[in-house]
C-alpha cells in the first residue's frame, strides 16, 4: 500500500522528469504491475498538446504497462506510417499485421521474425504486436510493441494497452492537428522568405541560386537543380548541393528536365530508388527553364502539400527570372552599340573607370588606344552611307577578334573606336596598334589612325581620353595610317624612342610610293 503523501510525490516526481525530457526512472521498472498500470493511466488527465511530448508520454506509459522491448508510436496517414522525429517509416501495405491492425481497428501480431515487418525496428525484433489508435475506420495510430524474443504478447498484457490506446486517441488527434498547423505555419513562413529572397535577385545565377537554397529549406528536398532554357539546351545554372560537375549532369535525371521543358508540364519520377519533381518555369506559355526537386524516396510517393510547396516556390522562381532576362536585356540594349554589336561609350566609359581603378590598386599599367578610321566621310560620299555601315561593322569585327580575352574594345562614336589595354604599356600598346594597322591593311579598303596614352598615376579617366586624342590627332595630322603615343601626363614623353613612327612609315604606302 502508499500513502498518500508517496502518490503525491511519485506525480511530482513524473512531473519533473517529463519536463526535462529525462529518461524513465530506473525505480519505477521495480513497481509492482499495478501500480505501473496506476500511474500510466494517472498521466491521462493531463497530455500535453505538443505530438512530440505527447508521443515521449505515450511510449512511457505503454512502456509500463508491458514488459516489451522496445514501443514505438507509429502515426497512420493513408498508406503511410512513421515516427515523429527519425524513427521507423514505410508502407501500410508492407507490414501485414499493421494491415490488419489499422483495418480492423484491433491489436494484431505478426509471424515472428517476418523480415519486412521487424526490419524497420531493426534485425533484433523478433516479434511485433501492434495495437491501433482509434477506432476501427479511424485508425490514426499504431503502437508497436516489440519483443527481441519469439514470444508474444499476452491477451492479458494487451488488455490494458488496449485500454489506454482507446483513451489516449482524442489527445492524439488533437496534438497531430496542432502539429500539422504548425508545420503548415512553419512552411508558410518560409515560402515567405523564399519570395521576398527571390524578389531580391537580379541576376540568373542569383535566381537559380536562392530557387535551389529554398527548395531545400521550403519543400525539404534532398537536392534541388536549377536550368534555363537558351535556345535549343537546358542549361544547369545552379544545384543546391551544389553538383554541377559534369558526371552529375548526365545522370538519367537530366532527361526528365529536358522532358519538363520540351511539354511545359509538370514530370514526375516516383522509381523506388528515387522521387523528383521536375516542374516548369513558364511566361506567357514559353518555358524559360525547369526547376527539379529531388526527394528521398519514402511509402506513399510525394505528399500533396510538398508539391503545392514546390509549385508556389517555382511560380515565384519563374518571375524573378523572367525579370532577370528583362535586366539583362535592358543592360545588353543600354552598353551595346546596335550597329556593331560592340561596347558602347556608356560601357567604355565605365569599364575605363574600372580598369584605372584596378591598375591604381595593382600598380600595373595601363593603355588606352583611340582608333579613328581615315577619310571615312569620303568613303561615305563614294560608296554611300549603307556600305559606310558595312565598312564599319566589318572593322568591329576585325578588331574584336584581334585583341586579347581581357582588353575591351568598343565604339566611341561614330568612326571611332577605343581599345583599353590592362597590363599594357604605351610601348607594348604601340606595337598592338602597329600589328593592328598592318594586317587590317592588306585587303581593306580603308586605313585607320591611333593615337596610344598609358595611364599616369593619378589620372582621370577624361584626362587620359585627351591624350590618347591628342595623340591621334598627330597621327592625323602626320599623314594618317599611323601611330602616334602621347607623351606622360607630367609632360615627359612616354616614348623617347619613337620607334612606332619608323616601324609604320616603312609600310607606309604613301612613302612606298615615295610620297
Ligand atoms: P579623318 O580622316 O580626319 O578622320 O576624316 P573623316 O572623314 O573620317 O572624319 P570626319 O569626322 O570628317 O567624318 C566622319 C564621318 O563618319 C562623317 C559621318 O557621316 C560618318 N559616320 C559617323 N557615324 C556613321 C555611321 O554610323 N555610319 C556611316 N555610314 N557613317 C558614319
Ligand atoms: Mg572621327
Ligand atoms: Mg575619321
Amino acid at each position: 500500500m502508499r500513502s498518500p503523501l508517496n502518490s503525491l510525490l511519485n506525480l511530482v516526481g513524473e512531473t519533473l522528469t517529463r519536463a526535462a525530457g529525462a529518461a524513465e526512472a530506473p525505480q519505477e521498472e521495480t513497481c509492482p504491475p499495478g501500480d505501473r498500470r496506476a500511474q500510466a493511466f494517472a498521466r491521462l488527465g493531463s497530455l500535453p498538446l505538443d505530438l512530440p511530448t505527447l508521443t515521449d508520454v505515450i511510449v512511457s506509459s505503454v512502456r509500463r504497462l508491458v514488459p516489451c522491448d522496445q514501443v514505438e508510436l507509429l502515426l497512420v496517414e493513408d498508406d503511410t506510417f512513421a515516427t515523429v522525429e527519425g524513427g521507423p517509416r514505410g508502407r501500410v501495405g508492407e507490414v501485414a499485421a499493421l494491415t490488419r491492425a489499422v483495418s480492423r481497428g484491433t491489436a494484431a501480431r505478426s509471424r515472428p521474425a517476418t523480415r519486412t515487418e521487424h526490419s524497420h525496428f531493426g534485425e533484433r525484433v523478433r516479434t511485433v504486436t501492434y495495437v491501433p489508435v482509434g477506432s476501427r475506420g479511424n485508425v490514426a495510430a499504431a503502437l508497436a510493441l516489440c519483443w527481441r524474443s519469439p514470444r508474444l504478447a499476452a491477451a492479458s498484457q494487451l488488455e490494458p494497452v488496449e485500454d489506454y490506446c482507446a483513451a489516449v486517441a482524442p489527445a492524439l488527434a488533437a496534438a497531430r492537428v496542432h502539429q500539422r498547423a504548425l508545420v503548415a505555419e512553419a512552411d508558410a513562413m518560409t515560402l515567405v522568405d523564399a519570395v521576398s529572397a527571390l524578389a531580391r535577385t537580379h541576376t540568373v545565377e542569383s535566381v537559380a541560386e536562392t530557387t535551389c537554397l529554398y527548395a531545400r529549406r521550403v519543400a525539404h528536398s534532398r537536392r534541388a537543380r536549377f536550368a534555363v532554357v537558351e535556345g535549343d539546351d537546358l542549361v544547369i545554372v545552379a544545384a543546391n548541393p551544389d553538383s554541377r560537375h559534369p558526371a552529375h549532369m548526365n545522370d538519367t535525371s537530366t532527361p526528365l528536365m529536358a522532358e519538363a521543358a520540351e511539354t511545359g508540364a509538370c514530370v514526375e519520377d516516383a522509381t523506388p530508388s528515387r522521387q523528383s519533381l521536375n516542374l516548369p518555369m513558364t511566361l506567357d506559355g514559353a518555358v524559360l527553364g525547369v526547376v527539379q526537386f529531388d526527394f528521398s524516396p519514402g511509402a506513399g510517393g510525394i505528399p500533396e502539400r510538398t508539391r503545392s510547396l514546390c509549385e508556389a516556390v517555382v511560380a515565384h522562381a519563374g518571375v524573378a527570372l523572367a525579370r532577370a532576362h528583362r535586366t539583362n536585356e535592358l543592360s545588353y540594349l543600354a552598353t551595346t552599340d546596335p550597329l556593331t554589336g560592340l561596347a558602347n561609350r556608356r560601357r567604355l566609359d565605365s569599364d575605363l573607370v574600372r580598369e584605372i581603378s584596378r591598375s591604381d590598386r595593382g600598380g600595373e599599367p595601363l593603355a588606352v588606344a583611340m582608333i579613328d578610321i581615315d577619310h571615312f566621310k569620303a568613303y561615305n560620299d563614294e560608296h554611300g552611307h549603307l556600305e559606310g555601315d558595312l565598312l564599319l561593322a566589318t572593322f568591329s569585327r576585325y578588331l574584336g577578334a584581334q585583341v586579347r580575352a581581357m582588353d575591351a574594345v568598343g565604339r566611341y562614336g561614330g568612326e571611332e573606336f577605343l581599345l583599353l589595354l590592362p597590363n599594357t604599356t604605351a610601348r607594348e600598346a604601340e606595337a598592338v596598334a602597329v600589328r593592328l594597322l598592318r594586317a587590317w591593311r592588306s585587303d581593306s579598303p580603308a586605313t585607320f589612325s591611333v593615337g596610344v596614352a598609358q595611364w599616369d598615376a593619378g589620372e582621370s579617366p577624361e584626362a587620359l581620353i585627351a591624350r590618347a586624342d591628342a595623340a591621334l590627332y598627330e597621327a592625323k595630322a602626320a599623314g594618317r595610317d599611323r601611330v602616334r603615343v602621347a607623351p606622360g601626363a607630367s609632360g615627359e614623353s612616354a616614348r623617347p624612342d619613337d620607334g612606332a613612327a619608323r616601324v609604320v612609315a616603312l609600310h607606309d604606302p604613301q612613302r612606298r610610293r615615295g610620297a
